[in-house]
């Protein structure tokens, strides 16, 4: 159903399906921070098993699950590696510093993905002068590259030339059901060689609050401490696992058709003069285009659609993300390119001077 305003911003911004409602309404609840309440546990449970994992935790968010897991990995004054435009590093208030009391060591690597040729140079052992690397970190798939993906030969190397380094790797998988389908491989396949795996029943699965972190057992003894300190112990929280439940039924199913969206969008977009998109690079449902061509900022552009009901997010002054899910459909897709033409004052598709 096309809607009055076309929400790109995030693939946060959806809102619970009405068979999540129900859930939510029905939901059994107990105390969560006396572990129990039997709709939190069923979440987890299910999480566990879907990445082949001894046990999982419910978070209240993303945010939360990464910087649990970096408390629990690290000791403070150790390093973080992750790529320049990860997500722990820039969107996350610099926690891993506030409160991990962790450096980030960024790499910049093509289309957000990593390789280990990338970071073993940054790798510090035991040193007399040098903050020790405590972790590896990274994104699948990388939100701020345009959604990019790992293959999984790549991840698959990063974690086992890490571990014989003796340095734990976290996967920031707030998307990995989207790097999943885009590869045709299960959440337990691309995963498995990860320390722990933080993912979001709030993005693109649709779920309205949540995420989970995996791993093993003792990880997440660690990691319940440490929530509850971060005051994370949420109490009657099966109303929102009910819909963290259903979001993990039906989300991943879905999912092409978001794929499908960013598709048709880079390609339209492709033929707007002044706009800079390689469709053949967008693989899931984020697209970072290049506006530098058109004269004006991204956040000019983010007015002028906004005055049309189109939002999206200016990145940098000359980038622009724009993010598909499940409140978006084709005919959303194809008023925002028209929207787009209107604010950059180039002729609609199709019209000839
Ligand atoms: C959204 C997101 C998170 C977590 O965000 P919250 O808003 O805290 O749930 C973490 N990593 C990436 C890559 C994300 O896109």
């Amino acid at each position: 159903m096309a809607s009055l305003v076309v929400d790109l911003r995030s693939d946060t911004v959806t809102r619970p399906s009405p068979k999540m409602r129900r859930a939510m309404a029905e939901a059994e609840v107990g105390d969560d921070v006396y572990r129990e309440d039997p709709t939190v546990n069923r979440l987890q449970e299910r999480a566990a098993d879907l990445f082949g994992r001894e046990a999982a935790l419910f978070v209240p968010s993303g945010t939360m699950g990464n910087l649990i897991a970096i408390k629990v990995h690290t000791r403070h004054g150790q390093e973080v590696i992750c790529e320049e435009r990860a997500h722990i590093y820039n969107h996350e208030m610099g926690a891993m510093s506030a409160f991990a009391g962790c450096i980030p060591r960024t790499v910049r690597a093509e289309d957000g993905i990593l390789t280990w040729h990338l970071i073993s140079p940054q790798v510090r052992g035991r040193s007399g002068h040098l903050a020790k690397t405590g972790l590896v970190e990274l994104e699948n798939t990388s939100n701020l590259a345009g959604g990019s993906v790992y293959p999984k030969e790549v991840s698959d190397e990063i974690c086992d030339r890490a571990h014989t380094l003796g340095v734990p790797v976290h996967l920031d998988g707030a998307r990995i059901f989207n790097a999943s389908v885009a590869l045709g491989r299960s959440v337990i396949d691309l995963s498995r060689k990860f320390d722990s795996v933080m993912f979001c029943l709030s993005k693109g699965l649709g779920a309205p609050v949540g995420s989970v972190l995996v791993g093993s057992k003792p990880f997440i003894e660690e990691a319940h401490l440490i929530r509850k300190m971060l005051g994370g112990g949420m109490r009657q929280a099966g109303i929102l696992a009910a819909a963290g439940l259903v979001a993990l039924e039906d989300g991943p199913a879905r999912l092409h058709i978001d794929h499908g969206n960013a598709k048709f969008l880079a390609e339209g977009l492709a033929e707007i003069p002044g706009i800079s998109i390689n469709p053949a690079k967008v693989v899931t449902n984020i697209l970072i285009i290049e506006l530098s061509g058109t004269g004006l900022t991204s956040f000019e552009i983010s007015k002028r659609l906004a005055a049309q009901g189109v939002l999206a997010n200016g990145v940098t002054p000359t980038t622009m993300r724009i993010v598909t899910h499940v409140d978006i459909d084709r005919k959303d897709c194809e008023r925002s390119l028209v929207a787009l033409r209107v604010a950059l004052g180039v002729r609609p598709k199709g019209v000839v001077a």
